[in-house]
């Protein structure tokens, strides 16, 4: 799995994820470029990269083309809001990253003979009525929802990365990201693990949406990272799912917070959004058997690596 002098480029390169990618190529001496339009991702992500010779930023909308002279062996294409919140405020630039983004990627990797991976989503199974959810499963999406911006571009991009495949020979490989935390997150994107940690560390109250009944298991970002990195060395083309398989309830979550973070925090609860799904776990038996990756991080660990994290930033 060597990779030194390697040319790789990180779309999304400025968010949580994409940042974390850079400093694995970074550090197995790669020349990595990070593209953004920042419109979710921030520069302090990748700030400490900025003096490093084999780094380099370019602010560009994928959805938009690019023109790339240099050779590229590798891209991943991690560009896309990721939170609810965040793809309900920009549904359609959303849909045009999955869409139109992912398309440039995969001319991009045609032109270049590059491995093109694609960073997918466990939200391509919509509120599944499969659990835990393995790569065979289709999914059950509401295509007209307020979710169906992420979840159907995500399905978009899925199909067009598997016809680039099939029908040009390019390289590819598809991973489906479930819920994953850590380090790097805004504490503002409004998803689970930040908002509690926020409202914890303030002494408010947890918010839980629904009867907190619904269920999560979630991945610490090194875990993750290192799944990336295996898949994107493996031979296999479908997607892959990568996840932590222990499952929490939301309130169960909540109250490991409230424990963690040492707070005087109560819950309250709130509505819950629509097309919530009510429950969420992979079956990674694919990746055990074709990559040997098992999650290593238990969630206390990553959870007390998180919350520091956010008291200090
Ligand atoms: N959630 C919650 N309180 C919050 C934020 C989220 O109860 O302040 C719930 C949300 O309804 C969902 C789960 O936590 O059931 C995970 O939400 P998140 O936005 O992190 O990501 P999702 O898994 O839905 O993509």
């Amino acid at each position: 799995m060597e990779m030194k002098k390697k040319t790789v480029i990180v779309t999304g390169g400025a968010g949580f994820l994409g940042s974390h990618l850079c400093d694995r190529f970074i550090q197995e001496e790669c020349k990595v470029y990070a593209i953004d339009n920042l419109i979710t991702g921030n520069l302090k992500n990748i700030a400490h990269l900025g003096k490093n010779k084999d780094f380099e930023f370019i602010k560009h909308d994928i959805s938009k083309e690019l023109r790339f002279k240099n050779k590229v062996d590798y891209i991943l294409d991690f560009a896309s809001p990721a939170s609810p919140v965040d793809y309900l405020n920009f549904p359609i630039e959303t849909l045009q990253v999955g869409s139109f983004g992912t398309y440039h990627m995969l001319e991009l990797a045609k032109a270049k003979k590059a491995r093109f991976f694609l960073a997918s989503t466990s939200e391509v199974y919509g509120d599944p009525e499969v659990h835990p959810q393995k790569e065979d499963y289709w999914g059950n999406v509401n295509p007209i929802g307020p979710r169906s911006c992420y979840d159907e571009a995500k399905r978009f991009a899925e199909a067009i990365t598997m016809a680039y495949h099939r029908h040009h020979k390019v390289d590819t490989r598809i991973i489906r990201i479930f819920n994953t935390y850590g380090p790097r997150m805004r504490i503002n994107d409004g998803r689970v693990v930040p908002n509690f940690i926020h409202q914890a560390l303030h002494d408010k109250p947890l918010t839980v949406y629904g009867h907190g009944n619904q269920t999560r298991s979630f991945c610490f970002y090194s875990d993750l990272v290192e799944g990336i990195y295996r898949l994107l060395h493996g031979k296999i083309h479908t997607p892959v799912n990568i996840g932590n398989p222990r499952e929490f309830t939301i309130l169960e979550f909540a109250k490991l917070v409230i424990k963690m973070a040492k707070t005087k925090s109560k819950i309250v609860y709130k509505p819950l959004p629509t097309d919530d799904p009510k429950q969420r776990k992979p079956n990674i038996g694919l990746a055990q058997k074709h990559l040997g990756w098992n999650p290593k991080v238990p969630l206390e660990q990553g959870l007390k690596e998180t919350i520091e994290w956010f008291e200090k930033n």
